[in-house]
């Protein structure tokens, strides 16, 4: 099942394409990375697939064919956006509260287990917590809806390295207890060469490379991190022709 499939799908602002013939299908049960530089599009892919953002062309299929937007779809992905909005004045246990009224499905027992675990204690106000424990509440509370989906955008951007390895620790735990597959976007290469199992590249609004990271190693003789780095440099599309978008 592809956990997302776009045709054609494009994005325009006034004059400005923000995402150009995007076609992609992103196979179910990986980590996915999704890089590129500032501006190339990253954040108006992932909101036209999660349905906070109406396409200018083409379409947008979840979950093995759901429509974007609709209500199948919006139950079964969790989102957390980059300013992940948590309310700053609520003790975190009452942050989950409303999480939970905003949510047909919630598994309440789930997020309490995640926070012990992390140490993360209940009645602590959100805005006194630090950026790598909001981080993780955002993520206890995405986990708790049971998605099938996790979309992430730019996770890492505030945390520090500590933080950031916690953070991907656990995301990596999530998507292998809850069998759920993960779709992130993030500038951290690093990290993402470290879980990542499924690698697009955006340059410019296109697409330059997509494949399984198994694949990507074999045809280019690299690690994760060289071969983003290879993409975002050159700005062009792939000759190989495993891993090209189609
Ligand atoms: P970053 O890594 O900086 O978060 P990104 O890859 O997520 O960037 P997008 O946020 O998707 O990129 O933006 C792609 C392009 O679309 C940029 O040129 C941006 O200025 C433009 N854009 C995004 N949202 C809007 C908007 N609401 N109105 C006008 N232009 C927008």
């Amino acid at each position: 099942m592809n956990v997302i499939e776009s045709t054609a799908l494009g994005k325009r602002y006034r004059r400005k394409w923000a995402l150009r013939d995007c076609t992609l299908d992103i196979p179910g049960g990986h980590i996915v990375a999704l890089v590129g530089p500032n501006g190339a599009g990253k954040t108006t892919l992932l909101t036209m697939a999660v349905g906070l953002t109406k396409p200018t062309e083409g379409g947008v299929t979840v979950l093995g064919g759901v429509p974007a937007g609709s209500p199948d779809a919006l139950e079964g992905i969790a989102f957390v956006a980059q300013d992940a909005p948590l309310y700053r004045n609520l003790p975190v246990a009452d942050m989950l509260r409303v999480a939970r009224c905003l949510n047909r499905c919630w598994d309440q027992r789930r997020a309490d287990d995640r926070l012990e675990r992390l140490g993360i204690p209940p009645r602590q106000k959100v805005g006194e917590l630090s950026g790598g424990q909001k981080a993780q509440l955002a993520l206890t509370i995405a986990l708790a809806r049971r998605p099938g989906l996790l979309v992430l955008d730019e996770p890492l951007a505030a945390l520090d390295p500590v933080a950031r390895d916690d953070f991907m620790t656990s995301v990596v735990e999530a998507a292998r207890e809850d069998d759920i597959s993960v779709v992130l976007s993030s500038h951290v290469l690093a990290e993402l060469e470290r879980v990542a199992t499924y690698l697009i590249v955006l340059v410019r609004g296109q697409v330059q490379v997509a494949g399984s990271v198994k694949d990507l190693l074999a045809s280019h003789g690299a690690g994760l991190e060289e071969i983003a780095l290879r993409h975002l440099r050159a700005g062009v599309p792939t000759t190989s022709g495993t891993d090209t978008a189609r």
